[in-house]
């Protein structure tokens, strides 16, 4: 942590924040390039910055992967592609050649995909954005081949095939139809990439990994036509070369969580959640912490009030599971989560906690995929359901700002 971001974050100081959230770019940055890297046959690397890049900040996030030399943006919503559109532009003007590399590279123009489709916007809005619509059904191709038919002009698209996740995209009936009858579709469209998603990526000896790798070459035979494909996400860039394809679509990776299903995490760590010590208290005879006494303390006892609930994010199904750091002390979360605090129990620490304290909730020693197997979920929950109460704070990178 650098001495600027620990300055805003001092102890003493009665008018600093409760909570402190810090996203490391540079983190982010070696996240990015090391997927970049194991990528074979000159795959390309996609940044995926779907809600909020995770719950990071969009558009911070964005502007650091270009600066690193990413072109290829996916987002869910129309929305969220103007946000990440509006903030890259600024980048590329600040950035009008390359700052991470050794010689003016001219710095070509980033895409963005919208994975929910040409939804929205009205038609023309989205036209006129630029942004590429990912195409997930017969209906949506028709549509969109007819919407360019009707301006007059051939429209880029990705188009999505279902190979076993069964969530979003043509199934092989489909894919059959398309195939017997592509002719004016592919006369219509500009097709960027054919693209599919993986089901279990993050588990490599699912069988369903290979299953889903044959259909979509079987899928994409049918097509008949050389297209570009786009099949791995962050899982399936560990899964080998077979799966890399053209372009792969990491998201939670870049984010620090664990994308290989193995317990060694290759991602760095990017998010430090910190809250604070508001108040210690002795208990030395038989009582009860938070709401529904439902947790007993055994005499005699210290606890802490910290300064963190499920309004921040810090899920209520940590109750009785989760466990924080102070002073490099793990401590556990004793009774309910509260919306704005939890307690902790203090009893063991060697060292005396006080008022100020900082907490960490998650960070080096508490990395998102722990605490999301504490609560019960995954990682990508845990990030995305960070409250927006605590601002993100930016260090490292060559763009931070408050976001
Ligand atoms: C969210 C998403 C991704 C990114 O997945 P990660 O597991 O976070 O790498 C890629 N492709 C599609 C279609 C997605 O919805």
């Amino acid at each position: 942590m650098n001495e600027m971001a620990r300055d805003l974050w001092s102890q003493n100081d009665p008018a600093a924040p409760a909570t402190r959230l810090v996203v490391d770019l540079d983190a982010i940055a070696r996240n990015w390039l090391y997927l970049k890297k194991k990528l074979q046959n000159g795959a390309d690397c996609a940044g995926v910055v779907k809600a909020d890049a995770y719950g990071l900040g969009a558009a911070t996030v964005a502007r650091e992967l270009f600066v690193q030399g990413c072109r290829h943006f996916f987002v869910a919503k129309f929305d969220e592609g103007m946000a990440v559109q509006a903030a890259l532009a600024e980048v590329a003007k600040a950035f009008p050649y390359s700052p991470v590399s050794d010689t003016p590279v001219v710095v070509d123009a980033p895409t963005i995909y919208v994975l929910e489709g040409p939804r929205g916007a009205n038609d023309l809005d989205f036209i006129s954005s630029g942004l590429v619509p990912v195409l997930n059904s017969l209906p949506d191709i028709f549509y969109w081949s007819a919407t360019a038919a009707k301006i007059g002009r051939r429209l880029p698209a990705i188009i999505h095939i279902d190979t076993g996740m069964n969530r979003l995209g043509l199934s092989a009936a489909e894919v059959a139809s398309l195939a017997a009858d592509h002719a004016d579709i592919f006369k219509a469209l500009d097709i960027r990439y054919v693209m599919s998603h993986l089901a279990c990526a993050d588990e490599p000896q699912h069988p369903l990994n290979a299953e889903q790798l044959a259909s979509f070459h079987k899928l994409t035979a049918a097509l008949g036509k050389p297209l570009r494909y786009s099949f791995a996400n962050s899982g399936g860039i560990f899964l080998g070369a077979d799966y890399h394809f053209d372009l792969a679509r990491p998201g939670c990776a870049i984010y620090g969580i664990n994308p290989t299903g193995q317990s060694e995490n290759p991602m760095l760590p990017v998010v430090t959640f910190e809250a604070r010590i508001l108040q210690t208290r002795i208990i030395d005879s038989p009582a009860t912490v938070g709401y529904g006494a439902s947790y007993r303390v055994a005499p005699p006892a210290k606890c802490a009030t910290v300064s963190i609930g499920y309004a921040d994010g810090y899920l209520r199904s940590l109750t009785g599971k989760g466990h924080v750091f102070v002073r490099g002390e793990k401590c556990p979360v004793i009774g309910r989560v509260s919306m704005d605090s939890i307690v902790i129990d203090v009893t063991h620490m060697t060292v005396e906690p006080t008022p100020g304290d900082a907490v960490e909730i998650l960070g080096a020693q508490r990395l998102v995929d722990d605490v999301a197997a504490e609560a019960g979920t995954i990682g990508y929950e845990i990030l995305t359901g960070l409250g927006r109460r605590t601002p993100r704070h930016y260090i490292g990178g060559h763009t931070a700002s408050e976001g």
